[in-house]
């Protein structure tokens, strides 16, 4: 399958486009390293400030190792910060920092887009563990019921994904917008700001254009065998 001429045909654009956003986010997010924010605020610093402009105590912040391992957990509410955005008060960590607090302050709001990911979760992850199983299965065994169960748990992480797409626009506005009105940043560093979350969001978008098309693939390559065609699965 993996040679497939089509398959590769499909991927293309997603492989593009993942190939370009990873560029971006790494320059930004380079460029943003290199700026101090004039408040002087570090990451965990500003989520702080920024969660508690909007009322919220009770969600503690904490460092975690790894490079852009940063995420807000929304079932334990806790935000954790990749060690270099916890203490760093660079333009890049204020900004993914931020843009952490963005998620907590949609989960403390109700965001009903965040509370749909929340519930399709658990879905998703099922889903993306045994589709593959299932499709090579259906291969194997030359079974459509396999093929088909595989194409409807694959789209399961579809369906997460183009949920969290807004979700994710979200969290960077929501961190924009408070960045500036708590004064932790200027209209200027915003610009900075900016570049790192809109690259970010990129990658989000790359990964869902590349599941996309993979669950167009598996459809079409479904649909030829299901029509007679059954040879030119495998
Ligand atoms: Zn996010």
């Amino acid at each position: 399958m993996v040679f497939d001429p089509l398959y590769m045909l499909m991927m293309l654009p997603g492989m593009l486009i993942a190939g370009w956003a990873q560029a971006k986010i790494a320059s930004a997010y380079r460029e943003g390293s290199r700026y101090r924010a004039s408040s002087g605020a570090t990451g965990a610093q500003a989520a702080a400030a920024i969660m508690r402009a909007e009322g919220i105590e009770n969600v503690p912040i904490e460092p975690v190792a790894g490079q852009l391992t940063d995420h807000y957990d929304p079932s334990k509410k806790v935000l954790r910060l990749s060690e270099t955005n916890y203490e760093y008060n660079t333009l890049a960590a204020v900004g993914v920092a931020a843009h952490e607090a963005g998620h907590a302050l949609q989960d403390a709001h109700h965001y009903p887009l965040m509370t749909v990911r929340n519930l399709i979760v658990p879905l998703a992850s099922f889903g993306s563990n045994f589709a593959i199983m299932a499709l090579v299965v259906g291969m194997m065994a030359r079974s459509m019921w396999f093929i088909w169960l595989g194409i409807i748990l694959f789209s399961t992480t579809v369906v997460f994904q183009l949920v969290n797409l807004p979700v994710e626009f979200d969290a960077s506005r929501r961190a924009r917008k408070e960045l500036q009105r708590t004064g932790l940043i200027s209209p200027e560093e915003d610009r900075v700001v900016g570049k790192v979350l809109n690259a970010a969001a990129m990658t989000y978008v790359a990964a869902t254009l590349t599941s996309i098309f993979q669950l167009l693939y598996f459809f079409l390559r479904a649909r030829g065998s299901s029509s007679g065609r059954r040879d030119d699965y495998v």
